[in-house]
């Protein structure tokens, strides 16, 4: 269960949008649950921050081709790292933690 905080409620498919980490610690935890032999479920514990907070239970489906594809996704940004390869790309460097230390910064 991965529990989350939200202005405002989460639909099914946001939270299926969101899935992607959470599929990961599935990944994670697999051996441990086939190990106890106990199922492993997914959710999404949403809590509102509102005055009047709203908690939602979403449950999300196990996706061993979207997990397939993420695991490749991870390995090309990966090897990206490794070779030194950033590019700069303004939707995301301008709220990075890495901006000061990172090689794209220092080349403009
Ligand atoms: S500043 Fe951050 S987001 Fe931009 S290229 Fe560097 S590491 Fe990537």
């Amino acid at each position: 269960m991965d529990f989350k905080t939200s202005r405002s409620r989460w639909t099914a498919q946001k939270a299926e949008e969101a899935a992607d980490q959470l599929l990961l610690y599935a990944v994670t935890l697999a051996e441990l649950s086939r190990s106890m032999g106990l199922p492993a479920r997914l959710h999404f514990a949403t809590i509102t921050k509102a005055k009047i907070p709203v908690v939602q239970l979403l449950p999300v489906e196990t996706d061993p081709g979207r997990v397939e594809v993420l695991t490749e996704i991870i390995a090309q940004v990966w090897q990206a790292i490794g070779t030194g390869n950033f590019y700069p790309t303004p939707m995301n460097c301008s709220t990075c933690p890495f901006r000061s230390r990172c090689p794209a910064m220092s080349r403009k």
